[in-house]
């Protein structure tokens, strides 16, 4: 067993870490955020870095990381830079895994270079008002007619779906055919005719938008099916693809997160002085931060393990969805136990810790809802 990183994969984190210190600041996200603004601007700098081919191999523009380069990634982004975070991980990396893996090779050529380039960016439109947890249960057309697919219905909470050139959209191609077949995944232009978004308010993670659609007679032509003719009601099988390194990732970067709330509240605690000491003196409080300490590290050793199983090529869904379960509610704990460190100062909107707190409330819904990973450890065990 060997717990260290290769010394590339250190290059690599440094790396990131130069750009973070070179073109980010608390500032920026703290500006990004209250203006609800996408970073465009780092777009340029970030592809320089070549973070945002990450996902996919050298003959499609990216540099074929590795699932632990993907972990190195998502921890400093997360750590360092939410906007950066947000930059990187939804628009590009996600949607740049899911072109490589279920792509036809004409879609692959067509817009993974433009990506890995910081030129194109995507949004994933899964989502409807009544169909969540239950994604089978999604109602959006799309109606062959001629050489085009006409589509129509309504996702809601896409993240990104403004600033996208493109949304993968799922959509129903069969209706007779069973709860997880006849679904396909089609790739709608972001300025389609037809097509309404409106961005919706939300608690945190504001520098990426969460948006609802509207498909009103979008017409794309059937090249747009994603992995070409075969993926025809191929896209529940297309989504499942992408599900373990998707939990790994929201792993990575909730452990991250939870670092970082504990690394301002450590340096807080040893700054702030009551009744004439350093409050980190006092023993509650250092059975606070010793709390969020164990349990960060759990966290980080639980999706490494996953991570490295991954990359290993075995089965890891139990280990995803145990580390994904760990790591989401242990950033909602160590971020409120942060806040309290802080006292009032915590509640206090000048100080990133509220911040924390709101973006760690999205890890235990988004990536599959923490029941729902709950239910597939139950399945995987044989429970059911
Ligand atoms: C900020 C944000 C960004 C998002 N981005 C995207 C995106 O880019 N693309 C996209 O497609 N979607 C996106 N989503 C949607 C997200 O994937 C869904 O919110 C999530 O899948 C849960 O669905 P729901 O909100 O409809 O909750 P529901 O499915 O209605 O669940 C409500 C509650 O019931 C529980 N529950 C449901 N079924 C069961 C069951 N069988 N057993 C036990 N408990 C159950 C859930 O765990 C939850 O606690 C985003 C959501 C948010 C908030």
């Amino acid at each position: 067993m060997d717990f260290r990183f290769t010394e590339e994969q250190e290059a690599f984190r440094n790396t990131i870490r130069d750009f973070i210190k070179r073109e980010t600041s608390r500032e920026l996200d703290r500006q990004l955020e209250e203006e609800g603004r996408f970073p465009f601007e780092l777009a340029d700098k970030m592809a320089q870095t070549e973070l945002l081919g990450l996902a996919f191999p050298v003959e499609y523009g990216g540099v074929g990381g590795n699932v632990m380069d993907f972990i190195v990634a998502a921890e400093e982004l997360a750590y360092g830079s939410e906007a950066a975070c947000a930059l990187f991980l939804g628009p590009v990396f996600f949607i740049g895994e899911t072109i490589h893996l279920n792509g036809s090779e004409e879609q692959k050529k067509k817009y993974l270079p433009l990506i890995a380039q910081g030129k194109l960016r995507g949004a994933f439109a899964l989502t409807e008002p009544d169909a969540g947890s239950d994604a089978s249960a999604i109602t959006t057309s799309a109606v062959a007619d001629g050489d085009d697919y006409v589509i129509n219905g309504h996702k809601t909470m896409i993240s990104g779906a403004d600033i996208a050139d493109f949304i993968i959209t799922c959509t129903k191609t069969d209706k007779e055919s069973r709860r997880y077949e006849g679904i396909t995944l089609l790739m709608v232009p972001g300025k389609a005719e037809g097509l309404t978004i409106n961005k919706l308010k939300k608690l945190g993670n504001n520098i990426i938008s969460t948006c609802e659609i509207f498909y009103d007679d979008v017409r794309v032509p059937k090249e747009a099916i994603m992995g070409g003719p075969e993926g025809l009601n191929m896209g529940w099988l297309q989504m499942i693809n992408n599900l373990d390194i998707e939990r790994i990732m929201i792993s990575a970067l909730y452990t991250a997160i939870a670092q970082r709330a504990y690394d301002d509240a450590l340096a807080y605690a040893k700054e702030r002085k009551q009744f004439g000491r350093p409050i980190s003196e006092y023993q509650m409080i250092q059975q606070l931060l010793a709390d969020m300490l164990v349990e960060i590290r759990a966290s980080r050793l639980l999706t490494y393990h996953a991570g490295w199983l991954k990359q290993q090529g075995e089965f890891c869904s139990l280990e995803c969805s145990i580390a994904k379960i760990h790591a989401t509610e242990m950033a909602k704990k160590v971020t409120i136990d942060g806040m309290q460190v802080l006292g009032g100062y915590g509640y206090m909107m000048e100080n990133d810790m509220q911040r924390y707190l709101r973006n760690a409330m999205l890890g235990t819904v988004g990536g599959g809802t923490n029941q729902i990973q709950r239910l597939i450890i139950a399945k995987l065990q044989g429970m059911m």
